[in-house]
C-alpha cells in the first residue's frame, strides 16, 4: 500500500512511512493511494470474527509488507490486551432505537487508546527491526498526552516526552501521566499554555541540528495510523446490529474529525452506513461548514468537554482532499488560502457532497448537563460530558434507524461535570481506583526550547 500527501507534492512512502512521518514535507497529511474494498458478502463473514481478528482482517492489506502477519497480529493482540472488557467495543443500549459504543475500557479511559495502543507498539516494533531508538515528542491538553504515554510505557526502543500546561488538565489525566514509574516516561509540565507547549514541540521539530542526532516521532492526531485503528470499532459495531443489511447512523463526539474520518472511511471500505453526524459543543466550526458550506475560524471557547475545544480540525483536510477529486494541487492552494484568510467556502459540489454524507449538530454546555441528567434518569447510565454532546445530537436530529453514538470517555475521567449534572461522584473503576495514591513524577520545564532540547540529548 502507498501512501500520498493531501498536497500531492511529497514523497510517496509505505506503511512504515507513514507510521515514522509527522506531516508530509509539503505540509499536507499522508493518506492511501486507494483503499481496500470489502463485498457485502465479505462484510458479512466478518461477523464471526473478535474484536482482535477484524482488526487483522481489517489493517492488513493497509499495511502491506512493511510487517509481517505475524508482526501485525502480535501488535494487534498485545495493543488490545490492555483494554478491561472482553468486548474490547461493547454496546449499550439507551432507547428503542439508540446505543452507545463504549470506547473507554482502555488503560487511559478515552477512545484515543484504541489508536495510541496500537501505534506505540507498532513503532516500537519498526525500530526493533532497524534497531534504532527513537524519542515520540508531544503536546497535550490532556487526553491524548495520557493516551501516548500508556501507549509508549515501558516500550524498550522508545522514550516518550509529553508536554502538558501547569495546572490546566484535570488531575486524573495529570496522574495518568505522571504515575506510571517508568524511566522511558517523561511528563514535562510547562508553565505556560497549551499553545506554548504546542509551540515548544513545533520548535524542535524543525531543529533540524536537533533532528540530525535525534530520531523523533509525532503522535498527533494526523499521524495516518491513529485513523486507521479507529475504523475497525465501526465495523465492529455495525456487524454486532446486523450489517451489512442494516444501515445504523453513526453520531461522533468531534473536536479533530480523526475519529468521524475513520468512519467515512469504514464506509468508503464498503460497510453500508446511514449519516455520520458530527457532535459539537459550542466550538462548531464543523456544524457550520456541514449547514452552509462555511468553513471560518471563529475564537475557542472554553467549554465542559475539553477535548473538543478545537479551532482548526486537522483530519478535515483529509476529506477536504476527497471532496475535491483528489486534486493535491487545489487543495495547496485552498490551505494556503485557508492559512491567510481564516475562511474556506467549499464549493457547491463539494458541500453538497459532504451534506449528502454527514449530519452535524451542536450542543452548549447547559444541554450537554441537562443531557447528562435525563439520561441518568431515564436509564440510570452515566454519560461523560463528550458522550452526552454525542447524546444530545442525536435525540435533536432524531434520525431514521439506528443511530449509534460513540461513547468517547469514561465518566470518571470528567467527574466535576458529571457531579454537577447528577450530584452524584462517579468512582473511578477498579483497575484505576489507587490513581491518586500513585506517586507522581513531575519533570518541571521553563517555556524555553533550548532546555527541552538539552533534557532530550541527554536522553541519549
Ligand atoms: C479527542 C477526544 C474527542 C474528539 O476526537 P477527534 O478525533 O479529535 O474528533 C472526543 N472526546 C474525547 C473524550 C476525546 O478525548
Amino acid at each position: 500500500m502507498r501512501y500520498i500527501s493531501t498536497r500531492g507534492q511529497a514523497p510517496i512512502v509505505d506503511f512504515k512511512g507513514a507510521l515514522l512521518a509527522g506531516l508530509a514535507s509539503d505540509g499536507g497529511l499522508y493518506v492511501p493511494e486507494s483503499l481496500p474494498q470489502f463485498s457485502t458478502a465479505q462484510i458479512a463473514q466478518m461477523a464471526q470474527l473478535s474484536y482482535q481478528q477484524l482488526a487483522f482482517t481489517l489493517l492488513k492489506p493497509f499495511v502491506g509488507n512493511s510487517f509481517s502477519d505475524a508482526q501485525l497480529q502480535s501488535c494487534i493482540d498485545k495493543a488490545y490486551g490492555s483494554f478491561r472488557h472482553a468486548a474490547i467495543a461493547p454496546l449499550t443500549q439507551l432507547g428503542p432505537r439508540h446505543f452507545v459504543l463504549e470506547l473507554f475500557h482502555g488503560p487511559t479511559l478515552a477512545f484515543k487508546d484504541f489508536a495510541l495502543q496500537l501505534l506505540g507498539h507498532l513503532m516500537d516494533e519498526a525500530l526493533r527491526e532497524s534497531k534504532q531508538r527513537a524519542v515520540v515528542l508531544g503536546a497535550t491538553s490532556g487526553d491524548t498526552g495520557s493516551a501516548a504515554i500508556a501507549g509508549c510505557r515501558g516500550r524498550p526502543n522508545l522514550d516518550i516526552v509529553i508536554l502538558y500546561p501547569k495546572g490546566r488538565t484535570s488531575a486524573v489525566q495529570r496522574r495518568q501521566m505522571t504515575t506510571t514509574g517508568e524511566a522511558n516516561v517523561h511528563a514535562m509540565e510547562v508553565d505556560g499554555t497549551f499553545d506554548d507547549c504546542q509551540d515548544l514541540v513545533k520548535a524542535l521539530f524543525a531543529d533540524q541540528a536537533l533532528r540530525a542526532g535525534t530520531n523523533l516521532l509525532a503522535v498527533n492526531s494526523i499521524n495516518w495510523v491513529r485513523v486507521l485503528a479507529q475504523i475497525v470499532y465501526y465495523f465492529y459495531a455495525a456487524l454486532r446490529l446486523g450489517a451489512p443489511a442494516t444501515q445504523v447512523n453513526f453520531c461522533v463526539p468531534t473536536g479533530n474529525f480523526g475519529d468521524i474520518f475513520a468512519g467515512y472511511i469504514a464506509r468508503q471500505m464498503g460497510l453500508p452506513m446511514g449519516k455520520l453526524i458530527i457532535a459539537t459543543n459550542k466550538n462548531d466550526i464543523l456544524t457550520r461548514a456541514v449547514a452552509t458550506g462555511d468553513y471560518t475560524i471563529t475564537g475557542v471557547d472554553a467549554t465542559i468537554s475539553p477535548s473538543m475545544d478545537i479551532q482548526i480540525a486537522s483530519n478535515f483536510e483529509r476529506l477536504l482532499f476527497d471532496l475535491y477529486g483528489r486534486d493535491g494541487a487545489r487543495i495547496s492552494q485552498l490551505m494556503a488560502d485557508f492559512r491567510a484568510t481564516r475562511a474556506l467556502t467549499l464549493s457547491p459540489q463539494a458541500h453538497a457532497a459532504f451534506a449528502a454524507m454527514f449530519a452535524a449538530h451542536a450542543v452548549d454546555d447547559a444541554t450537554t448537563l441537562a443531557t447528562i441528567s435525563a439520561t441518568r434518569d431515564a436509564t440510570g447510565y452515566v454519560l461523560d460530558p463528550h458522550t452526552a454532546v454525542g447524546v444530545a445530537a442525536s435525540q435533536a436530529l432524531a434520525l431514521e434507524g439506528i443511530t449509534v453514538t460513540l461513547a468517547t470517555a469514561h465518566p470518571a475521567k470528567f467527574p466535576e461535570a458529571v457531579t454537577q449534572a447528577t450530584g452524584h461522584h462517579t468512582a473511578l473503576p477498579p483497575h484505576m481506583a489507587d490513581l491518586f495514591e500513585r506517586e507522581e513524577h513531575i519533570t518541571p520545564l521553563a517555556n524555553d526550547a533550548a532546555t527541552l532540547v538539552h533534557y532530550i540529548q541527554a536522553l541519549g
